[in-house]
């Protein structure tokens, strides 16, 4: 069985996987969390690091047979730190989420207070959601977006945390379109004597480039994802200042993990030597620049984009004028091929089944090298979809068709079986 491929050994599978890779190379991927791995990253994700425990750190683990794993760790590490700049960084935690987890674990007590941006205005559910562990076992408060603006009220959020006094104020989101200031987050934080993590899983590549304001100078801490903008495996990574070193290891292993993954740890390396690259920074430019020709192509569409537009690689359309729901208009979106979210808006009066609006970013699309014109197209699609597809079946086959003849010109995973 260990010679056997997945097609050999499991044919069930096989097919499911054979139309997923049809499902990716004919559609459009237009959730901004998601994009293609390349095939490095993929080949490392795959390989025969699976095979080992390495519980510890580099040079302390618990298991012999560790020194291949102890170099691929710290290339691993190094090359982060090259990128980023940071003092520390752990990247054996598995994912965003116990990023998170290890972070407020290293850094909290048991009910200490936190303060995070509402989930419902574009926090994330580890920042503080009652159903989530940050809910149970911290006390969070939160912060809301300008009701007019929908930009961070840097005022608001310090008299919030002038009222709360948090041990820890966590800034970052998951679905805000514009520049976040960590700078004036330190000064709040130091105002009120609270320690600022910096959760990045979203804008890491965009920080990685110089595209985004750079939050590691002022942060205790940062949490990432990898597999977003930064284009590696679905992993995440700790970085903090040195003082906090030991404790984020600790919180890690034997916090909240036990065996890391190195498959995916050298998947990291990997991910860390492509960021590195020129080509890398030019990626996440045009990253941005096509998310703002798309945010135009919408406007002139006559969509309503939260703040107006974006500065990064989403963005987040109201369908108010639109008498639609977000649920429909992404399954609408998605039998024309044009994958995306539905998504909340700041204070939407819907649930986030159905939600006012959906979240559309470019990472993916950038991926595949498609660039304005391709977003003016894609946003004429959407308007089609979103206007008329309740009405026209036949408009979201024509437009599904037009996507697919899109994906050709732009493809992908050629070198993998059909
Ligand atoms: C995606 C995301 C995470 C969590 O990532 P998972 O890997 O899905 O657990 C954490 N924080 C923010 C802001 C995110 O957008």
């Amino acid at each position: 069985m260990l010679n056997h491929t997945i097609a050999q050994t499991d044919p069930q599978l096989n097919t499911i996987l054979r139309d997923e890779l049809e499902r990716q190379r004919t559609t459009l991927m237009l959730i901004p969390s998601e994009n293609y791995a390349s095939r490095a990253v993929m080949n490392a994700m795959g390989s025969i690091f699976t095979n080992k425990y390495a519980e510890g750190y580099p040079g302390a683990r618990y298991y012999n047979g560790c020194e291949n794993y102890d170099l691929l760790e710290n290339l691993a590490i190094e090359r982060a730190k090259d990128v980023f700049h940071c003092e520390h960084v752990n990247v054996q935690v598995h994912t965003g989420s116990q990023a998170n987890m290890a972070a407020y674990y290293a850094l909290l007590n048991y009910g200490d207070r936190i303060l995070a941006m509402s989930v419902d205005h574009g926090g994330h559910l580890t920042h503080g959601k009652k159903r989530n562990f940050s809910g149970q076992w911290y006390d969070p408060h939160f912060y809301e977006l300008d009701p007019e603006t929908y930009l961070i009220d840097y005022d608001q959020v310090l008299d919030k945390a002038r009222q709360v006094r948090p041990k820890l104020i966590v800034a970052g989101a998951s679905a805000y379109p514009r520049i976040i200031d960590f700078q004036k987050f330190r000064e709040i934080a130091d105002e009120v004597g609270a320690y600022l993590l910096a959760d990045i899983a979203h804008i890491v590549g965009l920080v990685a480039a110089g595209s985004h304001p750079d939050p590691v100078p002022y942060c205790d801490v940062v949490t990432s994802t990898t597999h977003k903008t930064l284009r590696g495996p679905r992993g995440a990574m700790i970085m903090s200042k040195q003082k906090w070193a030991k404790r984020i290891d600790q919180g890690v292993f034997p916090g909240v993990q036990a065996g890391p993954l190195m498959q995916i740890v050298a998947a990291k390396a990997v991910c860390f030597k492509e960021a590195q690259s020129f080509g890398f920074r030019e990626y996440q430019r045009q990253i941005v620049r096509n998310c703002q020709a798309l945010a135009r192509a919408l406007l002139e569409e006559g969509f309503e984009l939260i703040t107006g537009g974006t500065d990064n690689h989403l963005l987040l359309v109201d369908l108010h004028n639109k008498d639609i729901t977000g649920r429909e208009a992404a399954d609408l979106l998605e039998a024309a091929g044009l994958v995306c979210n539905k998504n909340l808006i700041p204070n939407d009066e819907r649930s986030a089944v159905e939600t006012s609006g959906i979240r559309l970013g470019t990472p993916a699309l950038t991926s595949r090298d498609m660039r304005e014109p391709e977003m003016l197209q894609i946003g004429k699609w959407v308007s089609e979809v979103v206007h008329i597809g309740r009405e026209d079946e036949a408009v979201l086959q024509r437009i599904r068709g037009e996507v697919a003849d899109m994906c050709a010109q732009f493809p992908i995973y050629l070198e993998l079986e059909p």
